[in-house]
């Protein structure tokens, strides 16, 4: 990996070689001793460039390949993972009084979440130090992208979910073939059980939050939209929070893409949560450590009480200048339904969770009108069909009679 200089700690700054089985930083622990992989842009900017990457046919995250921590000639899954569209939908500009408002439907991956970003890279590194099973513990889709991707590579996948994962997710972990091992307890005590569980078997690790490299597959999307836009930054990036992988991931993205030369501004970066469960959030506008919180939203992506990588995510909000919100589970489900009547699109609810914080910021006045904005739809909404029918209510019944129609329409 000649574009790779190594890991850097976020807490100390020690830089380690990135070695097989090395995730964080020996001094400062795997609590806090989360790494960033950190490239040679100049080595980088030597073999690839704007205009070369333009004459790509490469639709996948793999047209990246320079900006990712892995080995150009290690096999990869025949998956499709990445190049989700960015559209700029009409209906919901109107809806939502913006005149320039884009929303990047990650809900077209293969697994239908943004998570095959992160998972695709994970299987690829599963395959570079020779691990036959990978394992993760997950609210729902990080486990069915990984799943779903170590079945394309031929890998075995050991999967560690909560008891309240909806249906939809697990399904697909069956379907890919999964050993799926569902908790009787909270995502924290997933975690738990599984980190244990991964020590004790030596399965390759894709809890994300420790792992650097799967930021790194979560990084793309911000890629993608730097190109789709051709290399004009949006004003704001705008999506929801969990662990605070992906938010971290959107950020990286960014500081590559500009520490490169490739871009010439950074965008702000806004952060949703539910109330119901918002940890980041309060520790954010209340500006001190964060705390446990419970995990009481339909949410169930960002349902998470104890984020596992809080200092990357907070960090990547302050730097970018953004803010984080947090919005009620009404205000979710009334934003699938406004996402979905205004522009054929349907995210599940922690997909659209940060579209809602988008609402709640343009009519407080943070964000302006007129400014370009991303809302990222992190995941697809017949994941989870028990929220969408609670978000839209059940269809017209009626006799098979036109009589009995005309009076119901
Ligand atoms: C995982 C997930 C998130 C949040 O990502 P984190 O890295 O946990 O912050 C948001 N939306 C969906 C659909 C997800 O699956
Ligand atoms: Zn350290």
């Amino acid at each position: 990996m000649e574009n790779v200089l190594g890991l850097r700690c976020i807490q100390c700054g020690k830089e380690l070689a990135p070695e097989p089985g090395v995730y964080t930083c020996p001094a400062c622990g795997s609590k806090a001793g989360i790494m960033d992989v950190i490239y040679d842009y100049s080595a980088i900017n030597k073999i690839t460039s704007r205009e070369k990457l333009s004459q790509s046919k490469d639709y996948s995250i793999f047209r990246y390949l320079l900006f990712l921590p892995i080995h150009p000639e290690t096999p990869r899954p025949h998956l499709r993972v990445g190049w989700s569209p960015l559209y700029k939908p009409p209906g919901l500009g109107k809806q939502l009084g913006m005149s320039n408002l884009y929303i990047k439907d990650d809900g077209q991956n293969p697994t239908a979440s943004l998570k095959d970003r992160a998972s695709i890279i994970a299987v690829v590194k599963a395959v570079e130090e020779k691990a036959p099973t990978v394992s993760c513990s997950s609210t729902g889709n990080a486990a069915s992208s990984l799943a779903g991707s170590a079945a394309a590579m031929g890998l075995k996948s050991v999967i560690f979910v909560p008891s309240r994962a909806p249906q939809g997710k697990v399904a697909q972990l069956l379907i890919f073939g999964a050993k799926v091992i569902s908790v009787q307890g909270s995502y924290e005590d997933t975690f738990r059980l599984s980190a244990e569980a991964i020590e004790r078997f030596g399965w390759y690790n894709r809890n994300a939050a420790i792992n650097p490299y799967l930021v790194e597959g979560k990084k793309t999307v911000a890629l993608e939209i730097a190109e789709q836009f051709h290399w004009e930054v949006p004003d704001w990036v705008v999506l929801s929070v969990g662990d605070g992988c992906t938010i971290a991931g959107v950020w990286k993205g960014f500081k590559d893409l500009y520490q490169a030369g490739w871009i010439e501004r950074l965008p702000k970066i806004v952060g949703v949560q539910s109330t119901g469960c918002c940890p980041l959030v309060d520790a954010f506008l209340e500006n001190r450590p964060w705390q446990p919180a419970e995990e009481n939203t339909l949410a169930d992506s960002i349902a998470v009480g104890v984020p596992r990588n809080p200092d990357k995510a907070l960090r990547a909000v302050c730097e970018s200048g953004g803010t984080m919100i947090a919005v009620p589970d009404e205000e979710i489900l009334e934003a699938m339904r406004e996402l979905g009547r205004t522009s054929g699109i349907f995210g599940e609810p922690a997909g659209v969770t940060g579209m809602a914080g988008l609402k709640a910021l343009v009519k407080q006045g943070v964000i302006g009108a007129d400014e370009k904005v991303v809302a990222i739809v992190t995941g697809n909404g017949l994941k989870d069909v028990k929220n969408a029918i609670a978000a839209v209510g059940e269809p017209i019944k009626v006799e098979p009679s036109l009589d009995e129609l005309m009076g119901k329409l």
